[in-house]
């Protein structure tokens, strides 16, 4: 977890490569949702593009009916839970699945850090992958390098909605922080700086919690 724009995306799809493991963003399930033209979809849509949190049963939901594919080879939630009633929920849904949570990475970023960093981020519309315009460049500016599918700008990456977000993440999100720090469960990492500095970081955490599990 983390606030947008911290790279919680690219992080994580890079954890989940390097270790094999699913990685399940509740925001790509949505806009996937969203091109299927789904009830969840159709009701999500409206809500993402204001840059407002969607209601915790649906995206819950949503994360439920991916959950089920799973195989039980470990996975990293990206962007679940954002609420104190999603905590919740996630104990639920782990339960029914008979699984733990082993730990809870934060992507800790500056104000100015994300706005910077969400105002130049491009996704492709077929893989998901993220692009930076400045950091990160995609070969064409236009085109996804894995796939070559078109990219495009997030309607709620707009600066206009990022102010927002930050707000809403402030408001409802940060006090998850608090709750696993106590519960500690909490692995925080700095990710102001370019993205193989914040993957060194990650890792350097990542190694520290594989040892405190021996
Ligand atoms: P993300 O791709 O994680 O930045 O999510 C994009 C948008 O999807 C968010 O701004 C929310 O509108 C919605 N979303 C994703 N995950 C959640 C969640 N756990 N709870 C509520 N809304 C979510």
């Amino acid at each position: 977890m983390g606030p947008p724009g911290a790279g919680k995306g690219t992080i994580a799809s890079r954890v989940c490569k390097k270790l094999g493991i699913a990685h399940i963003a509740t925001g790509d399930l949505l806009r996937k949702e969203i091109g299927l033209g789904s009830k969840f979809g159709k009701k999500a849509g409206p809500i993402m593009n204001k840059g407002e949190l969607v209601a915790d049963k649906l995206v819950t939901e949503v994360l439920r009916k991916r959950l089920a594919e799973e195989k039980g080879g470990g996975f990293i939630l990206d962007g679940y839970p954002r609420t104190l009633k999603q905590v919740d929920l996630l104990e639920g849904l782990l339960h029914e699945l008979g699984v733990k949570l082993d730990a809870v990475f934060y992507t800790s970023a500056s104000e100015d850090t994300i706005v910077e960093r969400i105002g130049n981020r491009r996704q492709c519309s077929k893989c998901s992958s993220i692009y930076n315009l400045t950091t990160m460049p995609p070969k064409d500016a236009s085109k996804c390098d894995k796939c070559g599918a078109e990219l495009f700008q997030r309607e709620d990456d707009k600066p206009e909605l990022v102010r927002k977000r930050l707000q809403i993440y402030k408001e409802k999100t940060e006090p998850i922080i608090d709750y696993y720090s106590e519960n500690r469960l909490l692995r925080e990492v700095d990710c102001n700086g370019l993205l193989e500095e914040n993957m060194k970081n990650v890792y350097a955490r990542l190694e520290e919690f594989e040892t405190s599990k021996e």
